[in-house]
């Protein structure tokens, strides 16, 4: 059986709406990320948030910390690829301002807006103008009333500082709701996340705060997102990058599409480790192959094998691959050979190889070829190959006869 998309029970949640994407129920997880531009700068901004749109993300937010961000909103709203979230701290005007600005939606920090009177005014303009608010409770920004009860940022204070903000905006009847309890700790969110979702219907952003700098960031942010959301748990998700957000944007969309969460839009490039077998630098023409590719839009997988010995079969999946022969690229559909081209041309040949597929289909790939002849001509730099490195390239069976011998001598 081909599996490929893992089969996650999501747990049930409600369906809200941000703009025109669907957040929540059987809608597809979506991605968000955040500019990090001012947002006065409106045309800076709008730049950040069609990259940022380009890579991956379904929403953007953006932060709402003074009265010339709001103008700037309004200005960015109209103009921008995707719905806006307004990110606000302190001040709950500025929430007031974000919405007459015209944003999609708000989020706000439970920690940092405290007052139920603040709370319930914005909260009741958000319910009058049909515009869900995101209750974002951080582990490092919690009242510190909950720090004390519970001893510091544990998951129950967590769920509570949600609790306590949901009660107030049920009070007024509002319940266009999602939730996030981010940490930088990845154990500590993973544990206020399963909490709250035993407690509450509305749906999850997922994150890792301040998760810093990738790569530690993007595996700190991986490791706690991908946990949830193969429990089911998460709706929407963010990654906390210390970095360019369109790199957020790009991992939160390998992501879900790794996971078989959401249809496939990019090249998924796989490529061997490499061993003493490589014919050529793989990892160069992995990275090559994968620079060539970043801003196509092709659905398909791809590969990059060092060896034409054991790569096209190791491969045989991939809708398309190159395995590096003698000075010569063997490039494969479906694991059938296709053609021969010089190693000069292998990342080329790959790339075109792909749009022909990606336009016309994998049986018309096959039909534009010889496929006897490819593979004769494959078949000779294989069998060349393995006379001259046998068929254990890397000395393994010389390697146990040693071990033997120093384990038993
Ligand atoms: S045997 Fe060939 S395909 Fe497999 S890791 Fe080694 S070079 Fe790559």
């Amino acid at each position: 059986m081909e599996v490929s998309s893992l089969q996650v029970e999501r747990k049930s949640t409600r369906k809200i709406s941000v703009g025109n994407v669907e957040v929540g129920g059987d809608s597809p997880i979506t991605v968000q990320s955040m500019t990090i531009t001012k947002t006065a700068d409106v045309e800076g901004t709008l730049q950040q948030i069609y990259a940022l749109a380009a890579a991956g993300a379904d929403i953007v937010r953006c932060t709402c910390n003074e009265t010339e961000a709001a103008e700037g909103l309004a200005q960015i709203v109209p103009r921008s690829p995707v719905p806006i979230i307004a990110d606000i701290h302190h001040q709950y005007k500025m929430a007031m301002a974000a919405m007459e600005a015209g944003v999609q939606g708000l989020r706000l920090n439970p920690g940092n807006i405290r007052r139920p009177e603040h709370i319930k005014i914005v909260a009741s303009e958000a319910r009058d103008r049909n515009l869900p608010i995101r209750i974002g409770v951080n582990a490092g920004s919690l009242d510190p009333a909950l720090y004390e009860k519970y001893g510091g940022a544990t998951p129950e204070a967590m769920v509570e500082s949600a609790k306590q903000e949901i009660a107030y905006f049920e009070d007024v009847g509002f319940d266009l709701i999602k939730i996030s309890v981010k940490a930088s700790s990845v154990p500590l969110m993973v544990e206020a996340y399963r909490q709250l979702s035993e407690v509450t219907e509305y749906p999850l952003h997922l994150g890792v705060t301040e998760a810093g700098p990738p790569p530690a960031g993007l595996i700190k942010a991986t490791a706690g997102i991908a946990t949830l959301l193969l429990e089911g748990i998460g709706d929407t998700i963010r990654y906390s990058l210390t970095a360019d957000p369109v790199e957020e944007a790009r991992a939160g969309r390998q992501l879900l599409e790794a996971l078989g969460l959401r249809e496939r839009k990019n090249v998924d490039l796989i490529a061997c480790p490499s061993c003493g077998r490589a014919e050529v630098d793989v990892i160069d023409v992995a990275n090559r192959a994968m620079e060539a590719f970043s801003d196509r839009k092709l659905p398909l997988q791809i590969a990059v094998m060092g060896c034409v010995v054991n790569g096209p079969g190791e491969a045989r999946d991939a809708d398309l691959g190159i395995a590096a022969g003698n000075k010569r690229g063997h490039l494969f559909v479906k694991g059938q050979n296709v053609a021969v081209v010089p190693e000069n041309e292998m990342v080329d040949q790959l790339v075109e190889w792909a749009e022909f597929i990606n336009e016309h289909g994998v049986d018309a790939a096959l039909d534009r070829v010889d496929l006897v002849k490819a593979a004769r001509e494959a078949e000779k730099d294989r069998a060349r190959l393995l006379d001259e490195q046998g068929a254990d390239a890397n000395h393994t069976s010389e390697k146990i006869v040693e071990i033997r011998k120093t384990t038993t001598g």
